[in-house]
């Protein structure tokens, strides 16, 4: 990690990272949560993203199509098991596996 000043090599102290050049002082604690907050929205655009869920040859009971994506959806009871989600790929339609 550099100094954005002046280009020198930071170093840690505590939980900051001191330029000794020029005096320049980051908080390491504030630079990983700006990290984790950039994960936390990519997660969000792939959980938005159909195209990227994973596809599984199974039947279409609307039109036949072999090819769906699939999400397991938790049931709210512990001892029920997860249910497997089709989405058509063609049609779009949605169906339950029981
Ligand atoms: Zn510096
Ligand atoms: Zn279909």
């Amino acid at each position: 990690m550099f100094c954005p000043k002046c280009g020198a090599l930071l170093y840690p102290d505590g939980e900051e990272m001191k330029c000794r050049k020029c005096g320049f002082v980051r908080d390491r604690k504030e630079r990983k949560r700006i990290v984790s907050a950039r994960e936390e929205r990519e997660v969000t655009v792939i959980d938005e993203k159909v195209s990227v869920l994973p596809k599984t040859q199974v039947t279409c009971p609307r039109c036949d199509h072999h090819e769906a994506y699939w999400i397991l959806r938790q049931t709210r009871a512990a001892d029920e098991p997860e249910t497997r989600i089709y989405t058509c790929t063609k049609c779009g339609h949605k169906w339950r596996e029981y």
